[in-house]
């Protein structure tokens, strides 16, 4: 398996990366189709400085996700935008009731945090593709419910 130099350290682990042609024929997607996906915000692949992009095994689960809620389940790509952007990342975090103040993310809930360009948790130098937002957002998306429970941003269903 090919090593890249990424722009984003994945701490000390060395993860295998497939290139837009690997990552197609494993998905049986067009390449254009995940470029498409990260032009909507839904996918944030690795890239090298000279802008080549790379996907991990965590982006194959996360694209077979997303392909299942749209064959599946019928949504389209904005939709699965708009149910990341529900995920309240400063709950996750936390932030500061300071800090929720300020941040675009809180006062807009039409797209995903990691799609902002300004953002204090991003200034600390902290990556997207790391965080445990984006990463909650891998799970399939039709378990979304679970995940807010599971922080206790909703309450559980009663048995
Ligand atoms: S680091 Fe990125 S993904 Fe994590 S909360 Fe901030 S904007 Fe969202």
């Amino acid at each position: 398996m090919k090593k890249v130099k990424t722009k984003q350290k994945v701490n000390t682990v060395v993860e295998k990366l497939y290139s837009i042609g690997q990552a197609s024929k494993k998905l049986k997607l067009s390449a254009p189709t995940l470029r498409m996906y990260e032009h909507h915000g839904v996918l944030i692949p690795y890239k090298t400085k000279s802008g080549r992009r790379y996907y991990s095994d965590a982006d194959i689960v996360r694209i077979q996700c997303m392909r299942h809620m749209i064959k599946e389940v019928g949504l389209n790509l904005e939709g699965i935008r708009r149910l990341f952007a529900l995920l309240p990342c400063w709950e996750i975090k936390p932030c500061s009731t300071k800090d929720r103040k300020h941040c675009p993310v809180y006062l807009d809930s039409s797209k995903p945090c990691w799609t902002f360009s300004r953002v204090a948790c991003r200034k600390d130098g902290m990556q997207c593709k790391t965080c445990e937002v984006y990463l909650m957002s891998s799970t399939c998306t039709d378990r979304l419910k679970t995940i807010l429970q599971g922080i206790g941003y909703l309450q559980a269903d009663k048995k």
